[in-house]
């Protein structure tokens, strides 16, 4: 079978999955993007769509049936979907490790598992375990499941703030961690194919505003030492998950280097996006040569690249501009212009030292 009979099935249809669809195609791929949404900005690109809710287990049948391979493009899918596409074989990355990043606890207790070192945290399941905690400094309360960009997260100095905050919260399981002073956020691509293979890309510095990805900037300013220890602690991780795919993985950086994995994602990431100019191979075509066992390849950084988000209204800036030699804009073409919504990004490119 060549790769022009087989199909990717894709679950979700935003901007990530718009990005795996193209990749796919480039690689003489069929796609299938599965998505409750019919407005999602995946479904143009794709040769077929299903749309339908994720419990919907007629069409989940018959999108397994229609695909060849199926991937994530957001993690927060459903675990009784995961559980129920798991059992066709065909799902990659593994569904163990879509568990563990759906729950920041089990990404924890992973990295204390495998003995990877992350910020001091405790499992938040009522409001005595807000005890076991000591208040002297600041600390972070997250949801344990469903954040992202910032929901879901309370900065916390006393006991009070923190009973404040579980309630808000609506008692939901969380954990308590220690707030990190850091020099700088840095975070790892790295890929696995089904041959064992590894591959991590240079790190990504990156800069928030608003507590959602503002810029990713490639090279890192951080010495050799740092990014090869990112990068062994990246290869670490995606081989004891026995993963097939892309997995990012975020960092904290302190200023005496003392690096802490903050989370990690089971997917393409956002902090990514440079490698569509910045090196020779993006991270989108690594993704899907991975879970299609294809063999994933080395690429070399072509270019420093610096990637800007355009979130919500940035968009109009933007929008009717062209591309130049070093700027390469990428608009999503979500219909509504909501605050918050990445809407697009643009990948500032500069030529090697
Ligand atoms: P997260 O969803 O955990 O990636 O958090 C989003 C952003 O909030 C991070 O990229 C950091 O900028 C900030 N943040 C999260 N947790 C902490 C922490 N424990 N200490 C300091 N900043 C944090």
């Amino acid at each position: 079978m060549t790769n022009k009979e087989k199909t990717i099935g894709i679950l979700g249809g935003g901007q990530l999955g718009m990005m795996l669809a193209d990749a796919a195609k480039n690689l003489g791929f069929k796609t299938n993007i599965y998505s409750p949404d019919y407005l999602s900005p995946a479904l143009n690109y794709s040769t077929d769509q299903t749309i339908a809710e994720f419990d919907d287990k007629k069409n989940l049948t018959k999108f397994l049936e229609s695909v060849d391979y199926i991937t994530i493009e957001f993690e927060n899918i459903p675990s009784d979907t995961i559980n129920f596409i798991a059992k066709s074989n065909k799902l990659f990355p593994p569904s163990d490790a879509i568990k563990i990043s759906q729950d920041r606890l089990k990404e924890k207790d992973f990295c204390r598992e495998n003995k990877i070192a992350t910020n001091r945290y405790i499992n938040v399941l009522n409001a005595g375990d807000l005890s076991d905690w000591n208040y002297d400094k600041k600390s972070v309360m997250k949801t344990r499941q469903l954040g992202y960009d910032g929901k879901g997260q309370k900065i916390i100095s006393s006991k009070r703030e923190a009973k404040e905050a579980f309630n808000k919260f609506g008692q939901v399981p969380c954990i308590m961690e220690e707030f990190i002073d850091f020099k700088l956020e840095a975070s790892t691509i790295s890929v696995r194919d089904t041959y064992g293979n590894t591959y991590t890309y240079p790190p990504a510095e990156n800069f928030h505003k608003n507590h959602i990805l503002d810029t990713s900037n490639v090279p890192a300013s951080i010495n050799m030492k740092t990014e090869n220890t990112l990068k062994d602690i990246s290869t670490k991780m995606i081989t004891n998950l026995d993963y097939i795919g892309v997995l990012a993985v975020e960092f904290f950086v302190l200023k005496d280097n003392t690096i802490l994995v903050n989370e990690i994602a089971p997917r393409v990431h956002n902090s990514g996006h440079w490698t569509l100019d910045g090196s020779e191979v993006s991270q989108f075509e690594q993704h899907i040569r991975a879970i299609s066992q294809l063999k994933i390849l080395t690429p070399k950084l072509i270019y420093k690249t610096k990637m800007l988000n355009l979130i919500g209204d940035d968009i109009n800036i933007w929008k009717n501009k062209n591309n130049s030699n070093n700027e390469k804009i990428y608009i999503y073409g979500k219909t509504d212009i909501k605050k918050g919504r990445k809407m697009g990004h643009v990948n500032f490119l500069e030529d090697l030292e």
